[in-house]
């Protein structure tokens, strides 16, 4: 079996120790004679894995008690359309910060919910996150919501904006759990599973209580986060496997040190391999602003792109996967979420090296 570095930006790599630990439950989950796939969401022993899954996640991140956790379906994008329909709260008006194509998805979604959907800062280039001073914030909006990392452009703040009372609203899908954050600083925190928590067909949502139970009359059942959280996230049968397997990545990453531990290797893979593109000579450039660029997706040009096509063949040859940019902007994108070994990066970078040594 030769397991290959796999720099895809989601569904992406998981931690081989969990991948192992699943294989060995497949069949017979701890004595129950049968796999997490084929068990009632309902009986005892999937009960226990859901909950010891939340009180693990809820330790790394240290949730406050006033906020639930929710684990639901229809994923992040599923989420661009709850989130006016839970919190518009009567209000017709909600700013959008937009610093890349997630952003500019969840404002069009919200749209279709709030009549007046205001974006209150949006860059020329998506080569910089927005500076919070700057942003044209309204204080009767039902909340504020921005993209803490966009994972196509690798563009990521690195700090919490302040926007006062309003609620601040974040897409976290490609940068929750690489860092400890403030959770009590966020009105709703959500993200699809399958960048930096486990499989897709899930998201994860973290409510503050008080944002609850106003969801508008037409809200799904589905996406009415009051409704989940009174069900425990199993209003309807939730995602279990996936359910299962993020809960085996949340203690994976305990044994990581947890999230200060993740920060420390996160940042460290980070720096080499920003450090490396810069000491290419211009051979390979990143196009995003020293302060905003991203922990996890790491954007790249070739300085001649007609080399693209041979750096990508040859990266797998030698073993780094996925390495191809999103179709909208070209180029390489290395997404080094927590699974990615700094090994991998390592490799990588010693790969880019070498490839720009052969051009001369
Ligand atoms: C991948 C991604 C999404 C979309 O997630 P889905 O689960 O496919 O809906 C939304 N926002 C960000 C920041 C993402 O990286």
């Amino acid at each position: 079996m030769a397991r290959v570095y796999n720099f895809s930006a989601g569904p992406a790599a998981l931690p081989e120790e969990v991948l192992k630990q699943a294989a060995e439950e497949m069949l017979d989950w701890q004595g129950s004679g049968m796999s997490v796939m084929e068990m009632s969401h309902r009986g005892k022993a999937f009960v226990s894995i859901a909950s010891q899954a939340e009180a693990d996640l809820r330790e790394l991140l240290a949730v406050p008690d006033n906020y639930k956790v929710l684990f639901l379906q229809g994923g992040a994008t599923g989420q661009f359309a709850a989130i006016p329909m839970n919190l518009a709260r009567g209000k017709d008006t909600a700013d959008y910060v937009v610093n890349g194509s997630w952003g500019k998805k969840a404002v069009k979604e919200a749209g279709k919910y709030l009549p007046n959907v205001r974006v209150a800062a949006q860059p020329d280039s998506f080569t910089v996150a927005p500076d919070p001073a700057g942003w044209d914030l309204n204080a009767g909006a039902a909340y504020v919501h921005y993209t803490p990392n966009e994972t196509i452009e690798g563009v990521e703040f690195h700090a919490v904006p302040d926007v006062g009372d309003v609620p601040l609203v974040a897409d976290m899908s490609s940068t929750i759990l690489s860092r400890p954050i403030d959770v009590s600083k966020y009105g709703v925190i959500y993200a699809g599973a399958q960048k930096n928590i486990g499989p897709s067909g899930l998201v994860m949502v973290i409510v503050r209580e008080d944002l609850m139970g106003q969801a508008t009359a037409d809200c799904p059942t589905v996406l009415d986060w009051k409704a989940q959280a009174d069900a425990d996230s199993m209003l309807n049968t939730p995602p279990c496997y996936a359910w299962y397997i993020c809960g085996l990545v949340f203690q994976w990453l305990k044994r990581q040190g947890g999230l200060a531990g993740m920060a420390e290797i996160n940042k460290r893979k980070s720096d080499k391999l920003y450090a490396a593109i810069e000491a290419s000579d211009g051979f390979y450039t990143n196009p995003v602003q020293p302060g905003s660029r991203s922990w996890m997706n790491v954007p790249f040009v070739l300085r001649d792109d007609a080399l693209d096509e041979a750096f990508l063949s040859q990266a797998k040859a030698a073993g780094l996967e996925t390495l191809k940019g999103h179709r909208s902007v070209g180029g390489m994108r290395a997404s080094i979420y927590n699974a990615m070994p700094e090994a991998g990066v390592d490799a990588l970078i010693d790969f880019m090296q070498e490839f720009a040594r052969k051009q001369g």
